[in-house]
């Protein structure tokens, strides 16, 4: 059978409340033109992220009700950290309350000013937290990632000969870790081949320095492997995601990406005395090191949720679905990152709206137009997300500017997907008039959760 169904029945169900195109012109400018500004309520689609908004199954449902909230050595703690180490492999589990707690703390035992931190491409609390210590967060994607319509298939890798000369240049001294991100969230959610890990994995230990992998997506990751990496087609994809973390020395995760989860992360480490430091740090920030900054019934949702994230069937159709809206798209000449990422569509607003100039913000004023033609939230990653350096206060263009529409898991069917796609398409018909963006008030950190805007 060709056509592609979501696998799962829906048995439980939440409304949409519809607008009308003048309720959402209305909506748009209360939230000074800036989506996170909206109340969710007035959403229809809301592909603002993939991040905790996943739909848990009746089995994750069900096992919260057998949470143990004990505060020290609950149930839950030891199948949470039982499940973690089957998957990751790593001896030091310490849960935390979602991603960027895990990179707080790692980096805040790390980095120290003037530190140097290579990423294939950073994502936005990840570098946000390096730089909050001191570091310069070194984004290094590999040179097919810059072509946005090639169809390399693994888009998402670091440039290792990059990677080799500023490991030559700056020593373990001062590159307290290297760092891949898979898939490559703010690199178009493209995935990183099992080559690639490895050799970023090699360059790391011959000059002694920690390998770490921001796991958020290593689901998607370890099937794109399975897709696209000769020699791997015949291997269960959770051998490929266990083979993924047996190169590296730890992992930072976000379990509301790859585990279904509407709240929760986690850090592990091979190091049992940095995971004695984090530990210290956690108590004082998370909680206690079997809970961290969770419920036990969360710890539970989790447990069940990587097991789950791995069902090959679930994998097939996510990354289908994806897909299906990347080609639709790309049929129709409006530009997108092709081939398809994982959890999410990015598109070009770069080329789609090529009169607006960078510093004008042609990605927040697409996610602005999208939302006033179909009441579809998306993100802008452009130079509104990364334009400012935080410590000089400079703007300069984002090397890219895309608006990210990320795709919850579970949560919207393919008819919701087809009315995405017809909104795009009447806001590409009419692009020529769409005007630019400025900022009115941002602060310095992460200025696109909270930016006011006006357009110009
Ligand atoms: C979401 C995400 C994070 C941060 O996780 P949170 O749970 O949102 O704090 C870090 N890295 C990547 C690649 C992500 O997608």
């Amino acid at each position: 059978m060709k056509t592609i169904i979501e696998p799962f029945r829906i048995k439980m169900v939440e409304p949409i409340k519809l607008t009308t195109r003048e309720e959402r012109e209305q909506l748009i400018e209360k939230a000074h033109f800036n989506p996170f500004l909206l109340a969710a309520e007035d959403v229809i689609i809301d592909l603002l992220t993939d991040s905790g908004t996943s739909a848990m199954s009746a089995e994750a449902w069900g096992a919260m009700m057998r949470g143990d909230e004990s505060y020290a050595g609950a149930r839950s703690w030891y199948r949470f950290r039982d499940t973690v180490k089957s998957i990751f492999g790593f001896e030091q589990v310490i849960p935390t309350h979602q991603g960027r707690a895990a990179e707080h703390i790692l980096f805040g035992v790390l980095v120290q000013p003037g530190m140097i931190v290579p990423n294939n491409t950073h994502f936005d609390t990840t570098r946000a937290n390096v730089e909050y210590n001191g570091g310069e967060a070194l984004d290094l994607p590999c040179a097919e990632a810059a072509d946005l319509d090639s169809d390399y298939p693994f888009k998402g890798n670091m440039d290792t000969a990059a990677l080799e000369k500023v490991v030559a240049e700056h020593g373990r001294e001062k590159i307290p870790l290297i760092m891949l991100t898979i898939t490559n969230n703010s690199g178009g959610g493209q995935p990183v081949s099992m080559a690639n890990i490895r050799e970023v994995s090699r360059i790391a230990h011959e000059a002694g320095i920690p390998f770490y992998i921001d796991a958020c997506r290593f689901a998607e990751n370890a099937h794109f492997i399975k897709r696209r990496e000769p020699g791997y087609a015949d291997k269960p994809t959770i051998e490929i995601a266990r083979e993924t973390f047996s190169y590296a020395d730890g992992c930072t995760m976000s379990a509301k990406k790859d585990a279904f989860a509407n709240i929760g992360g986690f850090l592990c480490t091979n190091d049992a005395e940095l995971a004695h430091r984090e530990r210290n740090i956690l108590i004082l920030t998370e909680g206690f090191p079997t809970y961290g900054g969770l419920a036990g019934r969360d710890l539970d949702a989790i447990a069940i949720g990587l097991c789950e994230i791995l069902d090959e069937h679930y994998l097939d159709y996510r990354l289908d679905s994806t897909k299906y809206v990347v080609n639709h798209l790309v049929d129709a000449g409006i530009p997108v990152i092709a081939p398809a990422g994982g959890h999410a569509v990015y598109l070009d607003a770069g080329r789609f709206l090529p009169h607006i100039e960078a510093l004008h913000y042609p990605g927040q004023a697409l996610a602005v137009e999208l939302f006033i033609e179909g009441g579809i939230r998306g993100v802008e990653i452009g130079s509104v997300m990364f334009g400012l350096d935080p410590h000089t206060g400079d703007e300069q263009a984002s090397r890219l500017e895309l608006l990210r529409l990320a795709i919850p898991r579970r949560v919207y069917t393919q008819s919701h997907m087809d009315y995405v796609l017809e909104a795009i398409g009447l806001v590409w018909e009419r692009r020529e008039s769409i005007r630019g963006i400025r900022i009115v008030e941002a602060p310095q950190f992460l200025r696109h959760f909270t930016a006011k805007f006006a357009r110009l």
